[in-house]
């Protein structure tokens, strides 16, 4: 399922975003940048020790932030952390909106064509998946509706449950 927005495209595919190809895939990070369970999980055991080497350098990230990593053995040559809000720590809409824009910004920043987004706060983090399909697509929506040099805007989505809401909102969009 594709949709083009101005001279982009944002795209949904069902699976794992480690298999991405595009420049950059965003980690659904935490605060202290320790690579744990889902989705920073897979990108630990599949892109090797260098991209939690980078990210103790690093530090720390504030929610709603994003910092940029190389993408060690992935197939994606960088790693965006973004971390998302926590379902009950309050202000959980503006800061998921900020996580999903300001890992547009770091891809721009860093000259990036294309990334994948997962479906940010929806596992660990207890965020409900309608609500995060709104924001993140409505967000790089309205980011690439603006002057850009990112050409594709991927969403991998790793259940059926997750594609379905995605593909529901997109339909949405105006
Ligand atoms: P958070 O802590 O932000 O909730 P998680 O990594 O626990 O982050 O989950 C975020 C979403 O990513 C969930 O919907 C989960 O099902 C999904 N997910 C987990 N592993 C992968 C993967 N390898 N590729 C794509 N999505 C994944």
């Amino acid at each position: 399922m594709k949709i083009r927005v101005n001279h982009s495209k944002i795209e949904l595919v069902k699976g794992d975003i480690t298999e991405s190809n595009t420049d950059a895939i965003v980690n659904a990070a935490n605060a202290q940048l320790i690579l744990g369970a889902g989705v920073a999980g897979a990108i630990r055991s599949k892109g090797g020790p260098s991209i939690q080497e980078e990210c103790n350098a690093i530090g720390h990230c504030p929610v709603g932030g994003a910092v940029i990593t190389g993408g060690g053995n992935l197939k994606a040559r960088h790693v965006i952390h973004a971390v998302g809000p926590r379902q009950g720590e309050g202000d959980e809409v503006t800061k998921l909106k900020n996580a999903t824009l300001n890992s547009l910004k770091v891809a721009k920043e860093n000259k990036l064509k294309s990334i994948t987004f997962p479906a940010i706060s929806t596992g660990v983090y207890g965020f409900p998946i309608d609500a995060c399909a709104r924001i993140m697509l409505t967000t790089a929506k309205t980011y690439l509706s603006g002057p850009t040099i990112i050409k594709r805007v991927v969403f991998a989505l790793f259940d059926e449950t997750s594609f379905k809401a995605f593909e529901d909102q997109i339909k949405t969009l105006k």
